[in-house]
């Protein structure tokens, strides 16, 4: 769990999706979740400074977890099926968090992995129970969330899903601004997106798995 949280690490710093030492990543197994430690420079981070809590917050081993503890916790608490929480601070979901309230369903691969729209959730602080609270509800059943003001979180039932998804939103956002810019643009109907929805859960997402 702690390389693969370290190579999670590495593939937000190398695909900009972070700066400094912001943005965040767990993976839970059982009841335990490996999350990175809060303010650790990402080039700097090591497999022993990885935190290990409980789902009460309790820290088995490692240094102080991320702040963002309680919205990780609150996510695992509420999605079964989740088993990776990527948090960054992308630029393209960030401006999102800044002018629009969600994104459509304007794109197929983006309707298919984070669902049919991507919400943006109510603001509040970071690392606060109430951030928490709102993100669980405006993810709801999705795998992606943009936090007003701050950034995205994607999640997944292992990290790959959740990194890809981080990618997806990111395209996606840089679309939908692009989409705004010029004015006119066509959605997905709902009915189509709910398909392609189902399609990815159920079929798509188990493809190829024995060549990974
Ligand atoms: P941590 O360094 O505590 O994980 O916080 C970074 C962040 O992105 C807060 O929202
Ligand atoms: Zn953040």
């Amino acid at each position: 769990m702690k390389k693969e949280i370290l190579r999670a690490v590495k593939f937000i710093v190398d695909n900009n999706l972070v700066k400094g030492t912001w943005g965040n990543v767990s993976i839970r197994e059982g009841n335990i979740i490996y999350i990175t430690p809060s303010g650790v420079p990402y080039d700097k981070l090591k497999e022993g400074m990885i935190s290990v809590v409980d789902f009460n917050g309790n820290l088995v081993e490692g240094l102080k977890p991320s702040s963002e503890l309680p919205t990780h916790i609150e996510i695992y608490k509420s999605r079964k099926d989740v088993r990776a929480i990527v948090h960054t601070h992308p630029v393209f979901s960030s401006t999102i968090s800044v002018v629009s309230s969600e994104i459509p369903p304007i794109i197929e691969d983006a309707v298919m992995i984070l669902g049919p729209e991507i919400k943006v959730s109510e603001y509040a602080l970071p690392g606060t129970w109430e951030l928490a609270k709102n993100v669980v509800d405006a993810l709801s059943d999705n795998h992606a969330v943009i936090l007003k003001n701050h950034g995205l979180i994607t999640v997944g039932t292992n990290i790959d899903e959740a990194l890809t998804a981080s990618l997806i939103c990111e395209k996606t956002a840089e679309i939908y601004l692009y989409a705004l810019n010029i004015g006119n643009f066509s959605t997905i109907s709902n009915e189509d997106a709910v398909m392609l929805r189902n399609k990815y859960l159920n079929s798509y997402r188990h493809m190829g798995k024995d060549v990974r």
